[in-house]
């Protein structure tokens, strides 16, 4: 692969500047990032700076890129790994850290060997609800290809890590072998977006075109923008509602609600529901669970709710109830009241996106949810981030 011909290694920490900037101004817009969710890149001819695990885009300065050594991290793709998927990202995790350049001491995230094998000098990888209208349909591999076909490529759904890496690399090489260049931007299926290019301004000129394009197609498929307008609905029954919540998830948790036009839409019945039944994105299931729950009423929820406890082990973070709205339950008892307030708000967030990614897929032949196998991959592998971090890995 080409070697990129921006900076070069006397750069170092000072060259950040640019990326940072760039990196907030995606990462506070709710459109392309919730939650700290994405992650952004620069790189010189020796080294790669890529965000750091602990990070949130929205608030990144310099100090908060890994600063990576390209010619160790592309040694990887020369090593033979276990067979077993578990010692296999073990091993690869490792290799990760020990490509780290000397002195560094920040974790890089599993999504560094993407970054690094594009040979741009920027690359900015998030979630826009808009694109993954795109990348959770029916027909969105076909609407790519018609729509941006040429330029970048499609990456359907496999679980994340070093599988992952292994996944793009394949189809990136096999453009590059197609059209004598690099792609510039790549969809992934039932994930998000990640464009590349050598300068921030051309990042934001290729971002706003992709986002342009897809309007325009969702436009021109008769499809409305998600209606947010807030709706008064009844007061007293949604305060009843939400004392319920809290009685059943017990100390320390906070609700939040959530009622506007989309959200009382796909609360009003169970075909409506069915749009967002199942989980659309990895961290649509990480921040707001792989399951919501939609109850007719106040009267039916205790039952609704017990039942979800015994189906999947663990209390609903979503409760939609007809004519009312959205509820979130976050946090718990050993949290601050702000740090499950944070919780419940990010929750609704999670869903809020969710809801807005269902309306687009209408554009595109409606929803393509995960795989049940990737979903339990995610949960799974959600158990596995809490153990290492329990354990200080
Ligand atoms: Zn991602």
């Amino acid at each position: 692969m080409a070697e990129t011909t921006a900076g070069g290694p006397a750069e170092g920490r000072a060259a950040l500047g640019p990326l940072a900037a760039i990196s907030r101004h995606y990462g506070a817009d709710p459109a392309w990032v919730l939650a700290g969710g994405g992650n952004t890149s620069y790189k010189t001819a020796d080294r790669l700076y890529v965000k750091a695990s602990g990070f949130a885009l929205g608030t990144i300065d310099a100090s908060g890129f890994c600063e990576i050594d390209r010619a160790r991290l592309d040694a990887i793709w020369s090593r033979q790994y276990p067979g077993d998927k578990d010692a296999r990202e073990d091993a690869v995790l490792a290799d990760l850290m020990a490509a780290r350049a000397p002195g560094e001491t920040k974790r890089p995230s599993v999504e560094t060997l993407l970054h690094g094998f594009f040979p741009q000098a920027y690359v900015v990888h998030t979630h826009p609800a808009i694109v993954n209208g795109l990348t959770c349909s029916q027909e969105g591999e076909a609407a790519f290809a018609r729509l941006f076909g040429g330029e970048g490529i499609w990456v359907p759904l496999v679980d994340p890590g070093y599988t992952l890496a292994v996944a793009v690399r394949a189809i990136f090489d096999a453009h590059v072998a197609q059209k004598g260049a690099a792609p510039a931007f790549m969809f992934m299926q039932n994930h998000g977006l990640l464009v590349a290019a050598d300068s921030p301004e051309a990042i934001a000129a290729l971002s706003g075109a992709i986002v342009a394009k897809l309007a325009g197609a969702i436009a021109a498929a008769g499809v409305r923008e998600p209606d947010l307008r807030p709706v008064i609905a009844d007061p007293g029954e949604t305060e009843a509602f939400a004392a319920a919540l809290r009685g059943l998830a017990g100390d320390g948790v906070s609700v939040r609600h959530r009622a506007d036009a989309m959200t009382l839409g796909f609360a009003a019945d169970a075909a409506s529901f069915a749009a967002i039944a199942q989980p659309y994105s990895p961290d649509h299931i990480v921040y707001a669970g792989h399951e919501f729950l939609r109850v007719e009423g106040r009267a039916e929820l205790a039952a609704a709710w017990a039942s979800y406890q015994a189906r999947n082990g663990q209390r609903p973070r979503v409760i939609l109830a007809k004519g009312l709205g959205a509820f979130s339950v976050g946090g718990g008892p050993g949290q601050t009241e702000a740090a499950s307030a944070q919780a419940a708000s990010r929750v609704l967030d999670l869903f809020a996106d969710a809801c807005k990614v269902a309306t687009y897929t209408r554009a595109f032949g409606g929803p393509r949810f995960m795989t049940p196998e990737a979903v339990a991959f995610i949960r799974n592998w959600e158990v596995e981030k809490y153990r290492s971090s329990v354990a200080g890995r």
